[in-house]
């Protein structure tokens, strides 16, 4: 029988610290249909990831914030149902940014059509989409690593961090150093993701675990953490080092601003400290998807993935990529109807 209505996942109330489920609500709406120039896609999988936890707040920044009572958005890739576009067939599997629904109208100029026999479909929100440029942007441009140099990635474990880490070697680093809560993902960063050496921020300070791990200090820090992680980088820098500032998950849920780390040594040590939003790199994606395809079919770019099944999982899903319950990326698969 032919389907009729779908679902999706709308923002129910704005959290104060950290979301919770109530946060969130499931809807069942009417299967929208592909007006000219737009495709219906069946979504498989979406993504959840830690800067939508701005976008629940009432607060302008680089992207806007969600809207109350909407569906919410984000990656998501699927299979072409309905197509109303020459350019985008019936069968194409597509990545876009209407996520958190089952299935989405998208505007075919909206969409980019991918190649499951580089990988998998999931992998082109992983480590073949923005979490693996963001890694990719960051340690060839934002931070470039240089033959020789002792690397520093925090929340190591996770998407962007585990492929930074396998970049910055490939790029000549001489050790690479990572950090994730936890003993298994500690023990996981030195047996899948290839570290020199891995530190449990839950186990004791980052600062001393940091100093023990590179005794001659670090050339570059690659920061998704904040706080304590860049602090304790801060201090470890060799003079000349390079930071890149590509997230701060440690404060998303903060309700009072942070205590900032002591930043003059970031002048004292010439050091260079560079933001990044990977939506301002997207035309590189072209030569990043190139190596890293090479990189993942010689095994010198491993991922893992985190997945949770169906789109009732999904706040669950992003409430743990907040508190650390994925390894990799952490996705949703969508049930197949
Ligand atoms: P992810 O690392 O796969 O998942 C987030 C991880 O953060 C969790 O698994 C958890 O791992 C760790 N974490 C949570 N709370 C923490 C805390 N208080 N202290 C230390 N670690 C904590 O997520 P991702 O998508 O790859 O993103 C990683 C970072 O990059 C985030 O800060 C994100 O906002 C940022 N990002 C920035 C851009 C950009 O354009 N600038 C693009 C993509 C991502 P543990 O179990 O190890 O704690």
């Amino acid at each position: 029988m032919a389907i009729t209505t779908t679902r999706e996942i709308r923002l129910a109330a704005r959290p104060v610290g950290e979301p919770a489920s109530g946060d969130f609500a499931l809807a069942t709406v009417e299967l929208p249909a592909p007006a000219d120039g737009q495709v219906l896609v069946r979504n498989t999988w979406m993504s959840v990831d830690p800067y939508m936890r701005g976008r629940m707040d009432d607060a302008e920044s680089y992207i806007p914030p969600f809207r109350l009572g909407a569906a919410l958005e984000g990656g998501a890739v699927g299979e072409v149902v309905a197509s109303r576009s020459d350019a985008v067939p019936v069968g194409a599997t597509v990545v876009h940014f209407l996520g958190w629904r089952e299935h989405a109208v998208v505007d075919a100029s909206a969409v980019t059509v991918v190649d499951t026999a580089i990988a998998p479909a999931s992998a082109y929100l992983g480590v073949l989409g923005t979490p693996g440029l963001t890694a990719y942007v960051s340690v060839t441009e934002i931070a470039p690593v240089r033959p020789g140099d002792v690397v520093f990635v925090s929340a190591a474990a996770g998407a962007v961090g585990s492929a930074a880490g396998q970049i910055a070697r490939q790029l000549g680093a001489s050790r690479v150093i990572g950090s994730a809560g936890g003993p298994v993902k500690a023990a996981k960063l030195l047996e899948a993701f290839g570290f020199d050496a891995a530190l449990d921020y839950k186990a004791g300070p980052i600062a001393e675990q940091l100093a023990s791990a590179a005794p001659d200090g670090i050339d570059v820090y690659v920061d998704h953490v904040g706080g304590d992680h860049l602090e304790a980088a801060v201090g470890a820098m060799r003079v000349g080092g390079r930071i890149a500032v590509v997230g701060a998950i440690s404060q998303y849920n903060a309700t009072e601003p942070p205590p900032g780390p002591n930043l003059y040594r970031v002048a004292t040590k010439e050091l260079s400290l560079r933001g990044m939003v990977v939506t301002s790199h997207l035309h590189r994606f072209p030569e990043y998807v190139g190596r890293a395809a090479g990189w993942l079919a010689d095994g010198n770019l491993r991922t893992e993935e985190t997945v949770s099944d169906g789109l009732e999982s999904a706040p669950e899903a992003f409430l743990g990529v907040l508190r650390g319950a994925n390894t990799g990326k952490m996705l949703v698969r969508l049930d197949a109807r």
